[in-house]
Parts: structure tokens; sequence; C-alpha cells
């Protein structure tokens, strides 16, 4: 990697994502993170979190892969704020909304939750 980048990029990390994931071991979602954070680029790294929270508010629909996931959210977040809707997803996956049992009765996000207002249906049924 170190010679990639000495030899193709000058000895300078490049801040485009699609050259990013031309060096060795730098995927779709490394890059998207090193562009976002570091460059603050206008791209949406999507994880496990990022990807299940989106599902889980509603601001992704049948996304099926992380790549349909990223495509919505940055068509459906203005560019200025997707560098922070990644952290904030993140977080948010991280100790609110989590995989097994979301802590919705901890979750500011109740009112605009598709997967909340779903929950509440069926425990109003049951
Ligand atoms: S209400 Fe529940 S499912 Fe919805 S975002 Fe909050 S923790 Fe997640």
């Amino acid at each position: 990697m170190a010679r990639m980048l000495a030899g193709e990029f000058g000895s300078k990390v490049p801040s485009d994502p699609l050259m990013l994931q031309k060096l060795p071991g730098v995927g779709r979602k490394t890059a998207n993170v090193i562009a976002s954070v570091i460059f603050r680029k206008p791209v949406m790294a999507v994880d496990t979190h990022v990807f299940r929270v989106s599902a889980r508010i509603g601001l992704t629909i049948n996304a099926k892969t992380p790549v349909h996931a990223e495509n919505q959210l940055t068509r459906n977040i203005p560019p200025e704020m997707l560098h922070k809707a990644h952290h904030w997803l993140i977080l948010h996956g991280r100790y609110i909304c989590k995989a097994r049992k979301p802590l919705c009765d901890q979750c500011g996000l109740t009112q605009i939750c598709k997967y909340y207002k779903t929950i509440s249906v069926k425990y109003l049924k049951s």
C-alpha cells in the first residue's frame, strides 16, 4: 500500500473514494469512511449499524445491500450533512437501536420511526 501511495498518488492519500479503492485492502466502505471523515466528502459509509438503523427508521426502503442503502441515503440526506449523519447513525445503532433488542423506550425517534410504528401496532392489537 505504501509503495502504491508513493508511486501512484505522490505520497498523498487521495480524497476520491474511487481512487482510494485502488489501494490494496481498501473496499468501498473504508474508502467512504476516509473520504467522509477526513476529507468531508458527501459520501456515506454503510456499515452494519448504518444499514440496520436506516432501515428501521425508514431512511431506506427495501435496501437489500449496503450499496442500495448508500444510494438511498446519499440521495435523501443533504450533502453537507452526510458526514455527520454517518456518525449519528453509527452511534445510534451502537448504543440505542441495538441489533438484537433496540432500546425504543430510551429513543428520541419513536415519533418518526417506521419500525417503532409496527411494533406499537402489534402491541396495541395483542
Ligand atoms: S424507536 Fe426503536 S427501532 Fe426506532 S430508531 Fe429508536 S430504538 Fe431504533
